[in-house]
């Protein structure tokens, strides 16, 4: 027995950091997968019939001291890790997929969990245990647990052979990228580029004996280009170069992965008896199939493409007026935008971040959460914590109910990944009529307080806090039966739901006033600066959106084609599914899709359009708040009941039209974004 193996005894039964060394992880992960496996021997060697309960709800908490484990370890592995950690992670990773491959591909299993499937209309199960039962059935027969042994072996195949073109294409793509290099000589062609960039430019050359300043497609170097360089030579040489990644037809060319990739999808799809990849992929998403996402699309397009065409002629007389500009082309875009925005706005962080001093927007988040929900926040110093920088709260309604434990950590460190998250140490369930509250997190990197200055966080900071805040309150306020359906446990569509609304807070002036004073003087923020951060917040929306629109239609075109075996050219078919959302001059050494690791790479297939959905469900959810006062404890109710506390334990449609009322429409977001009145 290690301290991992048994019972956490501590304050809230929170994860007893200062108790575990790092060696006590992986005998202790092995111990546990040991013990969660006889946890599953025991469904399949049940000699009862299947029932829901001995088999789907025995499933549903098995291994559960291992998922508490695992959640303590790897969220430390993302917060505070260090060498030893990385290693531990390492070893443990494969037997843990190891694991959870055995429990897919356990037959003797899946014939009890479909015993239980194919009769569920007689069990007379709640909604919940029918979503339950859904995705435990899922979980395998997506993975194949009803084909018979030779397709199941064709679809190993398939999966081998994707897996490995998925490497490749990223290989291809990083080699291009590391591949790269201009070297500029000449000062005079550096002009308009920060002196930050020129450093950055003159050291990367410094490290590679060159002579001069060095730009590659990294990021960093790239983005600074694009914005600010009246060089017009440079911007063409780097956009054509970042453009034309993996499309040349040498050694690290994309195109013959890509169409394999998506005729591979298509034959695994049909495998499992679906029409498409994206039929497949959106059966477990709240748009549910291709036709919907098509349309969501074709509409967006209808009401953004008379803005996109109106904002990008501003722009073309704009850089006509100011350098005499006549054929202006994709790399002339970011240069003219930021110089017309400057010229717009100047708007700098600078002048807003005295107002959003850390400790401010904390309490700020905290009071619009009682203000909502009746959440109550105080810090406490009973429990461990993994670092001195985290603060612990315990979270109360206002009957003193205990509702969550919460870790706030906000600082940057050695040890820390870059970016912001929230994650749980351990989620909301009810087990043997006892009902268990969540562990939640939020992980941020935000500007260190120094001897002179408290943290003073940027809007953009801000809007951070509050979007992990809006995660974290769907964590904290799940009432759920089963841990797998709880909190931010829900389709990948509707996760960014609570996040994305409670941005909205940040540009309302009734909750600004609550929290934006200057950290010296105690002054409010005055309200003409809180106009100009909305206003550039939609600068150029209508060309964004058109862009945001293009990749989502052209991900549907790969993934949405029954059809691959007869696309022959990539570039061919990507400029048909671009053929609507064009502003610029065709460029015949560009190509999207050899480059577009989202779709080919990562976990997008299917899936792009999501980023434009999740703004239509927050801005129509923020309607409603707004037509009712952002305060409304009614909205703010019906908020918690329908979506907040369920989880993952309906379809999220059905969830959303129970708080709206309607099925989401997208003239919010559009008259949020300007492009309607
Ligand atoms: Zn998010």
């Amino acid at each position: 027995m290690s301290i991992l193996t048994s019972p956490f005894n501590t304050p809230y039964n929170s994860a007893p950091f200062n108790s575990i060394k790092n060696e006590d992880y992986k005998p202790a992960i092995i111990t546990l997968i040991e013990e969660a496996r006889k946890e599953i021997s025991a469904i399949t060697s049940n000699p009862d019939a299947p029932t829901f309960e001995n088999t789907i709800e025995a499933l549903e908490f098995s291994g559960q001291q291992l998922d508490r484990v695992t959640s303590v370890f790897f969220n430390l592995n993302s917060a505070e890790t260090n060498e030893d950690i990385q290693k531990i992670a390492q070893e443990v990773s494969p037997l843990l997929t190891e694991f959870g491959n055995d429990i897919t591909l356990n037959e003797t299993l899946f014939k009890r969990v479909k015993s239980v499937y194919d009769v569920k209309e007689s069990l007379g199960l709640n909604t919940e245990q029918t979503t339950l039962l859904d995705k435990k059935y899922k979980g395998f027969s997506r993975n194949g647990a009803n084909l018979n042994e030779t397709d199941k072996s064709k679809l190993r195949e398939i999966d081998k052979e994707l897996a490995t073109l998925k490497l490749k294409f990223g290989e291809n793509l990083l080699a291009e990228t590391n591949k790269f290099q201009h070297i500029i000589t000449n000062e005079a062609e550096l002009n308009g580029l920060p002196e930050g960039t020129k450093e950055a430019a003159k050291q990367l050359a410094e490290s590679k004996n060159l002579e001069g300043w060095l730009f590659t497609l990294d990021y960093p170097s790239y983005i600074p280009v694009m914005t600010y360089s009246a060089n017009r030579e440079l911007r063409k040489t780097m956009s054509l170069a970042a453009g034309s990644k993996s499309f040349k037809g040498d050694n690290l060319d994309n195109q013959e992965n890509v169409l394999k990739i998506a005729n591979l999808r298509q034959q695994r799809a049909n495998l499992l008896g679906y029409n498409t990849h994206a039929n497949f992929v959106l059966e477990e998403r709240m748009a549910k199939n291709p036709e919907t996402v098509k349309t969501f699309l074709k509409e967006l397009l209808d009401k953004a493409k008379p803005a996109a065409i109106k904002e990008f002629e501003e722009l073309k007389a704009f850089a006509k007026d100011l350098d005499d500009l006549d054929d202006f082309q994709k790399w002339d875009s970011g240069y003219y935008s930021e110089k017309l925005k400057q010229k717009l706005f100047s708007l700098d962080d600078e002048k807003l971040k005295p107002y959003f001093k850390l400790e401010n927007v904390i309490d700020g988040v905290f009071t619009i959460a009682n203000k909502l929900f009746n959440l109550e926040f105080n810090e406490i110093d009973v429990v461990d914590k993994y670092h001195e920088d985290v603060l612990t709260y315990e979270v109360t309604n206002t009957k003193g109910e205990f509702i969550a434990l919460f870790y706030a950590d906000f600082f940057p460190r050695a040890g820390k990944r870059n970016g912001a998250w929230m994650t749980s140490y351990k989620p909301q369930f009810v087990k043997d009529n006892e009902e268990e509250r969540p562990h939640v997190s939020i992980v941020c990197n935000f500007t260190k307080p120094t001897k002179t200055k408290p943290s003073l966080l940027t809007f953009n900071e801000v809007t951070t806090l509050f979007h992990e805040f809006g995660h974290a309150l769907h964590g904290m306020l799940a009432e759920t039966t089963y841990p797998s359906l709880s909190g931010t446990s829900v389709f990948w569509d509707f996760v960014e739901l609570p996040s994305q609304v409670l941005e909205n807070w940040c540009f309302e002036k009734e909750a600004l006033e609550l929290f934006a004073k200057h950290y010296e003087t105690g002054e409010t923020i005055p309200m003409e600066l809180v106009q100009k951060i909305k206003e550039s917040a939609t600068f150029h929306e209508g060309m964004q959106t058109l862009r945001q629109i293009s990749f989502g239609l052209l991900d549907m075109s790969w993934h949405g084609s029954d059809n691959t075996v007869s696309i022959k050219n990539v570039k061919d078919f990507e400029s048909k599914a671009f053929a609507n959302t064009n502003l610029y001059p065709e460029v015949k050494e560009n190509c999207m899709s050899t480059a577009f690791s989202h779709i080919f790479q990562g976990g997008y297939s299917s899936g792009y359009y999501s980023y434009k959905w999740a703004e239509v469900l927050d801005a129509d959810a923020f309607e409603y708040f707004k037509e009712e006062g952002i305060f409304s404890k009614d909205v703010a109710t019906k908020f918690k009941d329908n979506v907040l506390s369920q989880g993952g334990t309906e379809n999220p449609m059905a969830l959303y039209k129970r708080f709206r009322g309607q099925e989401p429409k997208p003239e919010a977001l559009l008259r949020r974004a300007g492009l309607i009145k």
